[in-house]
């Protein structure tokens, strides 16, 4: 069933003294009716930050995994690994992974499909460059990226899979997808989604945004019809805007 959700993606960000001044505040709290909260630590504060939030209706969500179930992959972490200490949620295609570590639509839905075997939700990220926007080419890249990473599923896989569109010229850099643009492309992921499986699918994803979300323009863009809440990095990292943004919906 479609959820309205903010997520905050720290990145490679918060140690564990600032983790803990983190989970502190946020412990303090009252969060909005109907809006699932997740935060995403590195990967060495996920235990805690379980532990820490076990009692309080936080989703702790893991950035990355590896495909593999296990073996000789030196520093990566498995889905097991990642539900030992209680994690059941993973972002998976993140813009950073794909450009910075190469990971393309292939590995991508082997990693999916290690989430879903392990009955791991996936926090799926597609997103278009700026130069795919100038050239006119941003619907036919989301597309082969929900084709080539996705549309392999079952029709039962989706209700495991939440969709975070970011466009990468918005990521960290002051620029936001106008409402309208942003509305415009999750419009399209939908009639994508329907197209390939069915308006019942289509219209129980949710679809996150992502791109400098902050208090300022959060209420405008999760306004959109088809937005159905952010993926929000650099404001995540502080409790207040991060609450701020959570109190966004009308
Ligand atoms: P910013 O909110 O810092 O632009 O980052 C967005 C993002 O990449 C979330 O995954």
């Amino acid at each position: 069933m479609r959820q309205k959700i903010v997520a905050g993606n720290w990145k490679m960000n918060n140690d564990m003294a600032e983790t803990e001044m983190f989970l502190v505040q946020l412990k303090k709290q009252v969060i909005p009716e109907g809006v699932s909260l997740m935060i995403a630590p590195a990967f060495t504060n996920l235990n805690h930050t379980y532990q820490s939030v076990k009692d309080h209706p936080v989703t702790v969500v893991a950035q990355n995994m590896h495909q593999s179930e296990k073996g000789a992959f030196t520093g990566e972490v498995s889905a097991a690994m990642l539900k030992s200490v209680g994690i059941k949620t993973v972002i998976l295609g993140h813009s950073e992974r794909r450009s910075i570590f190469n990971e393309d639509n292939d590995l991508l839905a082997e990693k999916v499909n290690t989430a879903l075997k392990n009955e791991m939700t996936v926090i799926f990220c597609v997103g278009e460059e700026l130069s795919h926007r100038e050239t006119d080419n941003h619907f036919k890249v989301i597309s082969e990226q929900l084709e080539e990473g996705l549309f392999h599923l079952s029709e039962t896989n989706w209700k495991n899979i939440i969709i975070a569109y970011e466009p990468v010229w918005a990521i960290g850099t002051g620029e936001t997808a106008s409402p309208e643009q942003a509305q415009e492309m999750h419009a399209f992921i939908r009639k994508t989604i329907a197209d390939a499986y069915s308006n019942t699918i289509a219209k129980n994803v949710s679809i996150l945004y992502g791109g400098s979300v902050k208090p300022d323009n959060a209420s405008e863009i999760f306004s959109q019809d088809d937005v159905d809440g952010g993926l929000i990095g650099g404001a995540s990292l502080n409790v207040e805007s991060f609450m701020k943004i959570a109190n966004a919906f009308e």
